[in-house]
C-alpha cells in the first residue's frame, strides 16, 4: 500500500481543506464536484483562502479538478478516495455504489462523515469492500485543526488502517486517533454536547450572543469563536443534520435527549 495519488469527492468546506493539505504534502489530489464549476470555484478560494490552508501557493496545481460524470474514470488510479459530499445517507450511498464498481484494487475509501455510522455507510456493502472503507473524520479548518479521528470496525484491514494513521501524521501533520463507531465518535459527541448546553444555558441566561460568545471561548479554553461564531464556521445547516443524527442515534436514555 502506498498513497501516491488521491481524489476528493465534494468540493465544499472539507474537500477543498482535505485537498489543500493534500496539496501542502505534495499529494497529487483531484477535486470533483457535481459540476467542474463547483471544483473550480473551491480551487480558487483554496488559493485566496485566510487563513491560508496552502503553504505554498505555487504548489496549487497539485489540485487537479473535475465532475463526477465526465471525470469518475480517475477514481480508477486513486490510491485512496475521500468522500466529503453532503451529509446525506441517500447520496452517500449512491456514490459508494460508483465508486466501488471503479476503484483501484486494494484502494482505501473513506468518507469525512461528521455523524453517521460507519456500520451504516458501509451497510450496502459485500465484506471484502467493507474491509477498506474506514472514516476519516477531519476537522474544519483541515490545515489548522490537528486532530483527525479514523473510526474503523473489526472487518477493516488492520494493516491498512495502520498504514493511513500513519500516512496521516507523517505526511498530512495530523495527530490521529482511531475511534469506535460510536455516535459523533469522540470529539463530536463530547464537543456538540457542549456546545448544545452552552447555547441552552445562554438563552436561559438571557445572555445576547456577543456575551455568551465572550464567555464560551478563550477564558474556557476554547477557540476564540465561542459557540455561535463555531456554529457560523462549521455551517448552520450542517448542525442541523448533525443534530438530527445525534437524536436518531443515541438511546433515549442518553442525557443528550
Ligand atoms: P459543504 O456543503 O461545504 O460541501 C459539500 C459539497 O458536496 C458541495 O460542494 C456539493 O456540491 C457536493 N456534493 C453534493 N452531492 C454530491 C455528489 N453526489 N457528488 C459530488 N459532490 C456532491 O459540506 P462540508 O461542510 O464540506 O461537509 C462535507 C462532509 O464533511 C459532510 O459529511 C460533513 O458532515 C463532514 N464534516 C463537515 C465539517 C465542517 O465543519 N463543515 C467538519 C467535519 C466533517
Amino acid at each position: 500500500m502506498n498513497i501516491k495519488n488521491v481524489v476528493v469527492i465534494g468540493s465544499g468546506t472539507m474537500g477543498s481543506g482535505i485537498a489543500a493539505q493534500l496539496c501542502n504534502a505534495n499529494i497529487p489530489v483531484t477535486l470533483l464536484d457535481l459540476k467542474t464549476e463547483i471544483s473550480e470555484k473551491a480551487k480558487k478560494k483554496i488559493f485566496q483562502s485566510k487563513p491560508p490552508l496552502l503553504i505554498d501557493k505555487n504548489k496549487i496545481n497539485n489540485i487537479k479538478v473535475g465532475n463526477i460524470e465526465e471525470d469518475f474514470h480517475i477514481i480508477e488510479k486513486a490510491d485512496w478516495v475521500v468522500e466529503a459530499v453532503v451529509e446525506r445517507i441517500d447520496i452517500k450511498h449512491k456514490l459508494y455504489e460508483k465508486i466501488l464498481k471503479s476503484r483501484k484494487k486494494d484502494s482505501i475509501i473513506s468518507s469525512n462523515t461528521s455523524t453517521i455510522p460507519l456500520k451504516i455507510l458501509s451497510e450496502k456493502m459485500s465484506d471484502k469492500d467493507k474491509k477498506d472503507f474506514c472514516i476519516t473524520h477531519f476537522f474544519n479548518p483541515v490545515r489548522y485543526m490537528g486532530l483527525l479521528e479514523i473510526v474503523s470496525e473489526t472487518i477493516n484491514d488492520e494493516k491498512k488502517i495502520s498504514y493511513l494513521k500513519n500516512f496521516c501524521e507523517e505526511n498530512l501533520g495530523k495527530g490521529v486517533i482511531i475511534c469506535k463507531d460510536t455516535p459523533g465518535f469522540l470529539g463530536n459527541r463530547v464537543g456538540v454536547y457542549a456546545m448544545q448546553v452552552a447555547m441552552t444555558e445562554a438563552i436561559k441566561m438571557q445572555l445576547n450572543i456577543e456575551e455568551a460568545d465572550a464567555i464560551f471561548g478563550r477564558p474556557m479554553g476554547i477557540p476564540k469563536t465561542g459557540v455561535f461564531g463555531l456554529y457560523d464556521l462549521i455551517g448552520i445547516d450542517l448542525m442541523s443534520d448533525v443534530l438530527k443524527s445525534f437524536l436518531k442515534e443515541l438511546p433515549k436514555s442518553d442525557v443528550f435527549h
